[in-house]
């Protein structure tokens, strides 16, 4: 068999004394680990630094945290039940490790595992649950980057959800006999719309989906109705980076995914394998599903017992109908949550290096759908043609040359500059600037494939000096930002 190098366990320190040997930073981040464990510490060091003296000004209750302003003596010891040393001198290291060592005393000298009896693993603190990693030493930097992605993989409320768990525990015993069947129902609790909802924050209605469990069923809760849900989760512009944790979760749980055009391939690659996929399109493709089936859709699914993923580009409230998606769900008293994205217009800014707003140039920022009914753009241009202010252009595309001419038309300098950005954040990411007078023709030549955004004001200048992203088909071309087109140069 593999021989572990150490035996993971976790040690009940509460209200029992330990002992720090040093005053430095390193110290106060044991002294404060060791608090959050409910230790009683000793400080052992000549000095404090000033986070350790501001740990035992502002320590309450008081009494936790003892300094004694002394070197290391091996009395100090005396009613210890571990350990750590933390000073700059080896030498002092090495005599506290011994000490303990005589004394049985476990004793962890930090960065120094040969003079250690134990090692501190990295922690993800989701109490009750504690999940520690360790590489005993081989490599600190692996350790932590794994704890990095396990904090993104284990939703903060599983703090909450354990707590749940551990009211209702006595109870579930009392209902299960078999305790086969008590696993199956905890199972089933722990992933199903039960968790769902402390993930969500709806409190109330878990406690009471918990207890409806329990007084309906005797010894099968895990068959009978189950209940569907409905996800309208925003995708974001694009990068599969730019998702929310709770948006990955979702993609991960779904039992079918309905989603839009403006979902990328990448992000769609994301969602659970076997779940089943339904492309609801959008008004201007050709095989577009009218709002009203992909409501219908969503309700038809939940009502089935789906959990139903509604992915939708960018931030589901924003030009994305998600509002009049739920409102028949809610209608329909189907249970659902909304998850927020990246708006396509964080997205542009941001990897187009253009910021809404800016001291200098723009105290404000609006988004409108240039989107045309009718062949006419229906904006209050007078609010549009404000000074000091961005303009976000969504759908605007085809309306582009109406879209700057009114602009002009109403009082907007036609020097005022203005961006088109072609599929923000994504490897075909292309940027033009110009002005409100040029942008019409350049964009015409400029063969873009949407989806296209329109940014509109002095902010835009600023594009020229803080673009930072080159997608590949940029670098292939063989100049930084190669397809920027700048006509503010001509
Ligand atoms: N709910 C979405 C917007 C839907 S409307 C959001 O919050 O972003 C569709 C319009 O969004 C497109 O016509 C385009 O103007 C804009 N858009 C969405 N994703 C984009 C992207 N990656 N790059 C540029 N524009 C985008």
């Amino acid at each position: 068999m593999e021989q572990m190098d150490f035996l993971p366990i976790f040690i009940n320190i509460k209200n029992r004394d330990c002992l720090v040997v040093g005053g430095g930073e390193v110290a106060a981040r044991k002294v404060a680990l060791l608090l959050r464990a409910g230790a009683h510490v000793t400080v052992i060091a000549p000095e404090l630094c000033t986070e350790l003296s501001g740990q035992l000004r502002a320590q309450l209750p008081r009494g936790m945290i003892i300094h004694r302003a002394e070197a290391f003596h091996p009395e100090h010891l005396n009613d210890a039940v571990l350990v750590i040393a933390a000073t700059d001198d080896p030498a002092v290291n090495r005599q506290v490790s011994k000490a303990a060592g005589q004394l049985h005393i476990p004793v962890n000298v930090v960065d120094n595992p040969d003079l250690c009896s134990f090692i501190m693993p990295s922690i993800v603190d989701r109490s009750p649950i504690l999940v520690a990693v360790s590489s005993g030493g081989a490599s600190p930097v692996l350790t932590r980057l794994l704890r990095a992605r396990l904090e993104t993989m284990i939703p903060a409320a599983y703090a909450r959800l354990a707590a749940y768990a551990a009211d209702f525990r006595e109870r579930v015993k009392l209902h299960f006999s078999h305790p086969e069947k008590r696993r199956r129902f905890w199972e089933s609790v722990l992933q199903g719309p039960f968790a769902e909802m402390v993930f969500a924050g709806k409190d109330q209605a878990a406690r009471t989906y918990l207890e409806h469990l329990l007084e309906r069923k005797t010894d099968d809760a895990t068959q009978g109705e189950v209940q569907g849900e409905v996800y309208l989760v925003g995708a974001g512009p694009g990068d599969p980076e730019l998702l929310t944790f709770r948006a990955m979760r979702l993609m991960q749980q779904a039992d079918v995914v309905v989603y839009d055009r403006l979902v990328s391939p990448a992000i769609l690659d994301m969602v659970r394998r076997d779940a089943s996929r339904i492309y609801a399109g959008k008004e201007r493709s050709n095989h577009a599903m009218p709002q009203e089936s992909i409501n219908d859709l969503l309700v038809r699914l939940a009502k089935e017992g789906k959990r139903v993923l509604r992915l939708k580009g960018g931030d589901p409230f924003i030009f994305g109908r998600g509002g009049e998606e739920i409102e028949t769900l809610s209608g329909q008293g189907i249970p659902f949550q909304v998850v927020p994205g990246i708006t396509a217009a964080s997205g542009a800014a941001s990897y187009a290096g253009i910021p809404l707003t800016h001291r200098d140039y723009a105290q404000s920022c609006i988004f409108v759908t240039g989107h045309l009914k009718d062949g006419s753009v229906n904006l209050d241009w007078q609010m549009l043609a404000r000074p000091n202010q961005t303009i976000v252009i969504y759908m605007g595309l085809l309306g582009l040359p109406v879209l700057c001419r009114q602009l002009i038309a109403h009082g907007l300098p036609a020097g005022t500059p203005a961006a088109i950005v072609q599929q923000a954040s994504t490897h075909n990411q292309r940027v033009l600037t110009g002005t409100l007078e040029t942008l019409p023709d350049l964009t015409a030549s400029a063969n873009l494939t949407p989806p296209t955004l329109i940014i509109v004001g002095e902010v835009v200048k600023l594009h020229q000096k803080l673009a930072w992203f080159a997608p590949e088909s940029d670098l292939h071309a063989g100049e930084p930002m190669g397809t920027t087109v700048n006509a503010q140069k001509k």
